[in-house]
C-alpha cells in the first residue's frame, strides 16, 4: 500500500478520538490495538457507475473518505464496473465530481473492478484447478429450480462433478467466445443444502456478448459481484470494507473465496473484513435508483439536476453544501439498526452550516408598495446594512432609500389582528437599517385591494447614526428595497419534491405522493447588490431562507436564484408544510 494518506486534512490516528464513536471505529480501534493491520487503515468507496449519486452515498463517502482522513489511512475510489450493459461514462464522470465537490480526494487510488479482470480470470482458473468451482451447463430456469427456497435444500446439478480437467477446458472455451449467453455459467463448488443460499454454488462468470465500457470487446465473460469485489478488496489491501446490511448474508461468501485464494498464495494475509452498517433512509424522499429514473423520464423533473432531486448534483443546484452533509453525516452516525432520519435534521444541517457562511441581502418577495409622503422627491441616501449580524468582519454594504420602498404585503395589516405588531394605520415602525415610519393612509383599488400604504418617516431616527437609534422603542422591524433602484429577477421557491414521509408506502404509486407545490416561480424584488451574484453564490435573504443563485443559469448581471431552505422548519408535525 502507499504510505502517503489521500488525505488533505489526514492526521494521526489520534484525531479518530475526536469523533463520536460507532461501532465500526470500535472494530477498527481494536485492530488497531491488536495489531491487526499493522495500524493500517484502507477503506473503499465503491459505486456502481449506473446513475447519479445521492443522499444516501452521501453517508457512505464521508463514512469511507471520514475514516481514512481520521486514521491517517487511505480511501479507494473504485467504480464497480461488472456489468457491461448498464454503465456509462457519463456516470464515472459525475460519481467523481460528486465526491470532489464532497471534499475528499482519492489522491493516486482510483482503480476500477474491469482493471482486475485478468487477475479474476487467473484466480478462476486457479479455483477450477483446486476443486472449489466447476463449469454447469444447466438452463437459467433449472439452475432456480435447483436451488431450493428458503426452507427447502437445493440439489446438486449433474455436471457438479464433472471433472476438473473438463470444466477447465469448457472455462477457457467460454472466454475464448465458443459459446453463446447463457450456454454454460462457472460456479463456486460450496454446498446447495447450505441454509444460506447466497452459498448454494453461487456463479462466479457468466457469458456476455457485450461491449464495456473501459474493456471494449476484449471479454465475453464477466464475474458476479460476489466474486470479484472481495478479490478486489484483497488485491487494494483494503482492511475494511464497509457495506450496507443487504450484504450481511453475503459475508460468508465474500471470506469463503479470499480464504481459499490466500491458501493459495494468490492473496496475501491478513485479508479484509467486511463490515455492514444501516443504509441511509430518509422521510420525504425516494432514493432507488429505479425510481429517480422514473422522475426524470416521465417528466415529473426537470432532470438529474433539478434542485429537487435526491441526487448529489440536484443537491448542489439547490445550494446545500458538503459542510452540511458532513455534518448530517457525523449527527446521524453509522449503526446496524435499519431505521428512518427525518428530512428536517437534513435541513437543519444545512442551515446551521449556511447561516454561519452567507452574506445577508435584502428581498422583497411579494412586494407591496409604500410610500414616504414627507421624504423629498426624487432624492435618494444610503443606509448601512451589515453583511453579517455576527461577523462584523464581511463588512457593511449601502443600501439606497428613496421616497418610494417595497415592503413585503404580509408585513401590512389594514386592520391588525392581536400580537400583529408590523405595519398598520397610525402604527410606528422601523424600516431595518433606516429610519422610524408611521403608516399614516392606504390607497385602494376598485375591488377595495390595497396598492399603497403611505407612511411619514422620522428624519432623526435613522440607522448607524450616533443617538438616534434608541430615541423609542417600536416592536416591529421590516424589510425593504428602493422601487427605484431595486432590480426584479427569477426566483424559485423549492420545497420538497414529496409531500408525504414515506412516498409510495403500501401498494400507493409513489408519483401520486409528488408535492404539486414544490416548485414555484416569482420575480421579486431585490436590493441591487444582488445584480451581480455569481453562480453558485449564497445568500440569506432576510427573514424569508437561504438562497443560491443558479449554477447552470443564471447569466452574468442576469441571476437566477433557488430557494436552497427556509429559516425554519415550516412542516409540521403532522407531516404537511
Ligand atoms: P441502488 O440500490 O439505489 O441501486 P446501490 O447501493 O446499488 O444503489 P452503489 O453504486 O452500488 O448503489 O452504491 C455505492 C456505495 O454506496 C455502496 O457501498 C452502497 O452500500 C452505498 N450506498 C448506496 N445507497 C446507500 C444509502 N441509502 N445509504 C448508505 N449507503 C448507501
Ligand atoms: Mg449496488
Amino acid at each position: 500500500m502507499s504510505k502517503a494518506s489521500n488525505q488533505s486534512a489526514a492526521s494521526s490516528g489520534k484525531a479518530a478520538l475526536d469523533q463520536p464513536s460507532n461501532f465500526i471505529r470500535n472494530i477498527i480501534d481494536a485492530d488497531n490495538a491488536s495489531g491487526k493491520y499493522g495500524g493500517r487503515v484502507e477503506t473503499r468507496f465503491p459505486p456502481e457507475p449506473n446513475g447519479y449519486l445521492h443522499i444516501g452515498h452521501a453517508k457512505s463517502i464521508c463514512l469511507n473518505f471520514g475514516l481514512a482522513r481520521d486514521y491517517g489511512g487511505v480511501c479507494h475510489m473504485r467504480f464497480d464496473d461488472t456489468n457491461p450493459t448498464r454503465e456509462e461514462q457519463e456516470y464515472v464522470d459525475s460519481i467523481l465530481d460528486a465526491v470532489k465537490w464532497m471534499g475528499f480526494n482519492w489522491g493516486p487510488h482510483l482503480s476500477y473492478a474491469s482493471n482486475y479482470f485478468g487477475k479474476l480470470y487467473e484466480f478462476a482458473e486457479y479455483m477450477i484447478e483446486q476443486g472449489h468451482a466447476y463449469v454447469d451447463s444447466l438452463s437459467a430456469d433449472e439452475m432456480r429450480e435447483f436451488r431450493g427456497t428458503l426452507t427447502e435444500a437445493g440439489k446438486n446439478s449433474l455436471y457438479r462433478d464433472r471433472p476438473i480437467a473438463e470444466s477447465l477446458d469448457l472455462f477457457r472455451r467460454m472466454k475464448n467466445g465458443e459459446f453463446s449467453n447463457g450456454a454454460h455459467v462457472l460456479r463456486a463448488k460450496i454446498d446447495m443444502a447450505s441454509p444460506n443460499i447466497n452459498l448454494r454454488d453461487p456463479v462466479m462468470y457468466r457469458i456476455r456478448h457485450a461491449e464495456h465500457h473501459r474493456t471494449g470487446n476484449q471479454w465475453c465473460i464477466y464475474p458476479s459481484y460476489d466474486w470479484t469485489h472481495g478479490a478486489n478488496d484483497a488485491l487494494e489491501n483494503i482492511t475494511h470494507s464497509i457495506c450496507t446490511l443487504e450484504f450481511e448474508d453475503h459475508r460468508p461468501l465474500y471470506d469463503w473465496f479470499n480464504q481459499r485464494l490466500a491458501d493459495g498464495g494468490k492473496l496475501r494475509r491478513p485479508l479484509p473484513q467486511q463490515i455492514e452498517f444501516a443504509r441511509l433512509n430518509l422521510t420525504y424522499v425516494v432514493l432507488s435508483k429505479r425510481k429517480l429514473i422514473q422522475l426524470v423520464e416521465e417528466g415529473h423533473v426537470d432532470g438529474w439536476d433539478d434542485p429537487r432531486m435526491p441526487t448529489l448534483v440536484g443537491a448542489r443546484r439547490r445550494g446545500y453544501v458538503p459542510e452540511g452533509f458532513r455534518l448530517f453525516a457525523e449527527r446521524i452516525g453509522v449503526s446496524k439498526a435499519d431505521s428512518w432520519i427525518d428530512y428536517s435534521i437534513l435541513e437543519d444541517c444545512m442551515r446551521e452550516d449556511l447561516n454561519e457562511r452567507c452574506e445577508r441581502r435584502i428581498a422583497v418577495l411579494n412586494p407591496l408598495k409604500l410610500i414616504i409622503d414627507n421624504y423629498p422627491d426624487g432624492q435618494s441616501e444610503d443606509c448601512d446594512a451589515p453583511n453579517h449580524p455576527q461577523k462584523p468582519e464581511l463588512g457593511k454594504r449601502a443600501m439606497p432609500f428613496s421616497k418610494e420602498l417595497w415592503i413585503e404585503r404580509d408585513d401590512f395589516m389594514e386592520t391588525p389582528v392581536k400580537g400583529f405588531f408590523r405595519l398598520s394605520p397610525g402604527n410606528e415602525v422601523r424600516l431595518r437599517y433606516g429610519y422610524l415610519i408611521k403608516c399614516v393612509g392606504v390607497e385602494k383599488d376598485a375591488s377595495g385591494e390595497v396598492k399603497a400604504v403611505h407612511c411619514t418617516y422620522d428624519p432623526e431616527t435613522k440607522s448607524g447614526t450616533p443617538g438616534a437609534e434608541v430615541t423609542r422603542k417600536v416592536k416591529g422591524n421590516i424589510h425593504w428595497v428602493s422601487a427605484a433602484h431595486a432590480c426584479q429577477a427569477e426566483v424559485r421557491l423549492y420545497d420538497r419534491l414529496f409531500s408525504v414521509q414515506h412516498p409510495g408506502s403500501g401498494e400507493r404509486d409513489y408519483v401520486l405522493d409528488i408535492n404539486a407545490n414544490s416548485k414555484q416561480i416569482i420575480t421579486p424584488y431585490l436590493e441591487p447588490a444582488l445584480k451581480e451574484a455569481k453562480p453558485e453564490q449564497r445568500f440569506q435573504f432576510e427573514r424569508h431562507g437561504y438562497f443560491v443563485a443558479d449554477r447552470v443559469e443564471s447569466k452574468p448581471g442576469q441571476p437566477i436564484f433557488n430557494r436552497t431552505v427556509t429559516l425554519r422548519d415550516s412542516w409540521g408535525k403532522d407531516g404537511k408544510p
